[in-house]
């Protein structure tokens, strides 16, 4: 017989096999078929540092789909690569070089982004590496960065249509501002936060009269840039004072008193001082009015010379310093704790300032009514539903997009403004002449676009546009794209705007939008909670394809995915279970050839209903994953493999391979037990890529690697109902006979004998036939099956339906014993039950104790509930 490791050891298998599909170039996608295109462009993983969970469920899923379609035939490109992400890289940089006691100021631009660069070239190799660890089997020698040479020529075009056409333009506008990245943010990049603030009431004097207003506001540092104050022209308090003026104190000017329907009466005390310079809604409400627009702050957050002796000073030093005089003359009415949003970068978390610069813009309104129009027709569709209504809420209400960046990592904007004559040139490739005045002092803006900016071509940039390539013409519109919800706005949106403007066309044709992996109580997973799960480490202790089938069993359509670390344990046993019954099966197959099917009549009932099974689980499967249900085909898969195939296929099998000297009996046996194997093995080949490759080459197979054999298609003709019908039949009262002497605890060894009433004729002639099966599994050499039976003394019974079952205990058991044994348990079970039920009655407990300790105890009482009436029908069998 074959040596076969006793255990599945993980390691080994994935790196010799992995190695394997490399060599042979598997993954590797052809320009030109006569297959059907399909392709997947890869979310690329940021270049800084490594993968997290998030990264591993999506590339997961992106690989599942890639190995099924390829399978089935088609031309498959997953086409990997990474993306520069500005200001992140840039973040973490500044930080490292800080730990030197340097700054990019110090070093410099270009030496600056020399150390980016070397930087990028380790994050990038380590995320391959982790990507090939997870099996990934993307087309690796197409991969693309964003800030490589083409990709850099795709953004710079894409800049230069845009502008021709006026969808880009320069401007003035409040932007968000971060004073520690110093560069401007989209709406996007600012993350919300509810925290404990103060509302300072301050008291601004009417101007040629007595009286004063009172105004509430967060900041107070900002009023040093007040240029009005606004009342709504409802509000019945102040209406009268529109028109006249206020005193802004400290600074004495005189700021005009406006209406606007913009101001919330609500809010405080209905009077809104109007910082143009430093807030949104006030910009607007400044233009309605034509208030000037005063800012007060450098671009790093510290007060400039227009905050007067306040100059120099940090905004929330400012604040202070400011608080303060405010309360020495008396100007301070009062300070109430508040507790308020406030803006965050997204990236550094540092408060945000909304300041006034000059930015660019891409214009989005007439960008978003085409990616409405294409959603609408059906030319790209969301998965699941749901999130095409949001798609749509986003679109609608979309503002300009402000792409510059004051940092140093990233694409230069391609602008350039004469020294000479001012002329703005906007070119793709770096010109060297004004073409206006020919003078060669061209000076580059200094910004750089926003990253999203050049993910946005992403789908079409990594195929070769701006040129017409073959790569292009094949694979674009590419089949999906598979991602995490949180960057639909981010990403999603934009690709599919840019995409229907630069090639005309969506750039996907399915956006299958994945949960954000959570830990078990739903809670997102961070470093400060302690509740990550890291898929490198996860790897190495459970198996790759365990921590994959986790993954992908875990998934939910929803926001959120609990994922537990003892899913990955479980699916570890799930590997085990699979190598097991595997070995016993190649074991088995020795001097086996597959010689073709045996005849029809050759098969037992066994036979049938396996291959019916089987047959049931691969159109399941390939439904599942036609409509992106991940999560089913996993348990689909699952639920087949070790409850239909381990658990009663192969312990059937061994009548045959060990009891039968027809050597006809033994080819059908094994011939069953190849094809439904060799079968399962390619079906869960897509989600567990290494131990199916492991077993399918020790099997009977043809072809060089499982990957490209065909994917299982199913035979309707080898759908069995009826056999279905007579194995359940059979199933329930095995299961039943088995439960008995697992509950009286009767020694595996010892044989048994069992009584089955069955009144039905049709049902006690499947039982008669297939007396064997019982006695195989439920090792009862004598079982007698008849009409109507009396319930032998001091015997277990068990119904299945209109059959009840009687298993003699006298000989097997001590029963005295046994009843003791029963009686004791009965009373420990009595015993905590009485505890729990205290508790529950307890009305402080339910008020105090948290929510699952409650849960877990209503949970423990039906638990203890159902054991109670278990052991008391033991008890009542085992009266004589
Ligand atoms: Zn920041
Ligand atoms: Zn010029």
């Amino acid at each position: 017989m074959r040596e076969i490791p006793k255990s599945y050891d993980p390691k080994p298998v994935e790196e010799k096999w992995y190695k394997f599909w490399l060599e042979r170039k598997l993954f590797h996608a052809e320009e030109v078929s006569d297959r059907p295109p399909f392709c997947i462009v890869i979310p690329p993983p940021n270049v800084t540092g490594s993968l997290h969970i998030g990264h591993a469920l999506d590339n997961t899923l992106q690989d599942i789909l890639i190995r099924w379609r390829r399978m089935q035939g088609y031309n498959t490109l997953w086409l990997p690569g990474t993306d520069h992400a500005g200001i992140i890289t840039q973040y973490l940089m500044e930080k490292m070089l800080a730990e030197e006691g340097l700054t990019k100021e110090k070093l410099g631009r270009e030496k600056f982004l020399e150390r980016m660069w070397r930087w990028k070239e380790e994050s990038r190799s380590r995320i391959i590496n982790q990507l090939m660890r997870l099996g990934c089997s993307c087309d690796w020698d197409r991969a693309r960065f964003t800030l490589d040479e083409g990709l850099s020529r795709a953004v710079r075009t894409a800049f230069k249509i845009l502008y021709d056409e006026g969808l880009i333009y320069r401007g003035s506008y409040i932007v968000n501002w971060c004073p520690r990245c110093r560069t401007a943010l989209s709406d996007l990049e600012v993350e919300y936060e509810e925290r404990l603030g103060k509302l300072y009431y301050i008291k601004y004097p009417l101007a040629g009269r007595s009286g004063s207003l009172v105004i509430a506001t967060t900041r107070p540092e900002t009023m040093l840039g007040d240029t009005g104050v606004a009342v709504n022209p409802n509000d019945d308090r102040y209406k009268h004072l529109i028109g006249s003026k206020a005193i802004l104190p400290i600074v004495g000017r005189e700021l005009p008193i406006v209406g606007d329907e913009a101001v919330d009466m609500e809010f405080g005390t209905g009077v809104l001082k109007v910082t143009p310079g430093h807030d949104p809604t006030d910009f607007e409400i400044g233009k309605r009015h034509g208030l000037p627009e005063l800012n007060v702050m450098n671009p790093d957050g510290t007060m400039n010379e227009n905050a007067g002796k306040f100059a120099g000073m940090d905004r929330y030093e400012c604040r202070e310093a400011l608080v303060k005089e405010l309360q020495r003359k008396g100007y301070l009415v009062k300070v109430e704790e508040y507790q308020h949003s406030i803006a965050l970068c997204e990236r550094c978390r540092t408060p945000i300032e909304p300041l006034i610069s000059e930015q660019w813009f891409v214009r989005m309104k007439p960008l978003a009514q085409e990616a409405i129009k294409a959603a609408q027709e059906k030319r790209v569709r969301f998965v699941p539903e749901m999130w095409e209504k949001e798609f749509y809420n986003w679109l609608y209400n979309i503002k300009d997009w402000c792409i510059s960046r004051q940092i140093w990592w990233g694409h230069r904007i391609p602008v350039w403004t004469c020294r000479d004559c001012g002329e703005e040139i906007v070119e793709v490739d770096t010109p060297q002449r004004c073409p206006k005045c020919g003078s060669p002092k061209l000076e580059q803006d200094p910004d750089v676009l926003d990253t999203w900016f050049s993910s946005g071509l992403w789908p079409f940039s990594t195929l070769g546009w701006p040129d017409d390539t073959q790569l292009l013409r094949t694979f674009y519109p590419t089949s999906v794209l598979v991602t995490g919800w949180d960057i639909l706005f981010f990403w999603v949106a934009r690709m599919i705007m840019l995409g229907l403007k630069f090639m005309g066309e969506v750039p996907f044709r399915y956006v299958y939008l994945h949960p954000l992996v959570a830990d078990e109580f739903g809670r997102k997973m961070s470093k400060s909670r302690g509740n990550v799960i890291d898929p490198i480490e996860s790897m190495e202790k459970y198996g790759t394809d365990a921590f994959r089938f986790a993954l992908t069993a875990s998934v939910i359509p929803s926001r959120y995915m609990p994922f537990p670390e003892s899913r990955i344990g479980g699916s570890r046993n799930f590997a085990n279970k699979i190598w097991n019954a595997s070995r016993f099966v190649i074991m088995n197959l020795e001097g086996f050839e597959p010689k073709g099917e045996p005849p029809r009549e050759r098969l037992e009932l066994c036979d049938r209903w396996i291959l019916s099974r089987y047959n049931r689980t691969v159109s399941l499967v390939n439904e599942a994953l036609e409509s992106f249900k991940f999560e089913t085909a996993a348990h689909t898969l699952y639920d087949f493999i070790w409850h239909e195939f381990c658990d009663w296929y192969v312990e059937l099998s061994k009548i045959r391979l060990y009891g039968s000297e027809d050597p006809e009996e033994r080819y059908t046996a094994q011939y069953v037990l190849w094809r439904v194997l060799e079968g399962t093995m390619r079906l869960l080949h897509p989600i567990m890529p290494f131990i199916t490759e492991e077993i399918w080459q020790m099997l009977p197979h043809e072809g060089e690697s499982i990957m490209i054999a065909p994917y299982p298609r199913p035979d309707e003709g080898l759908i069995d109902e009826e056999a279905e019908k007579r194995m359940e039949l059979l199933m329930e009262v095995i299961r039943e006979i088995r439960t008995i002497r697992s509950e009286m605890r009767i020694p595996p060894s010892k044989e048994i004998s069992a009584v089955i009433q069955a009144p039905d004729p049709s049902k006690r002639a499947i039982l008669e036939e297939h007396v064997g099966y019982i006695s195989h599994l439920c090792r009862a050499p004598r079982v007698e099956i008849c009409e109507s039976a009396s319930r032998p003394p001091t015997s277990a019974v068990a119904v299945a339906g209109d059959i009840e079952i009687y298993v003699p205990l006298a000989d097997l058991i001590d029963v005295e014993k046994e009843r003791e044994r029963i009686k004791r348990e009965l009373k420990k079970v009595e015993k905590e039950l009485e505890k729990i039920e205290a508790n529950l009655a307890n009305e402080q407990f339910l008020k105090k104790a948290p929510q699952h300790i409650v849960q877990g105890q209503r949970e423990r009482r039906e638990e203890l509930l159902t054991v109670r009436e278990r052991l008391l029908k033991n008890l009542r069998m085992l009266e004589p």
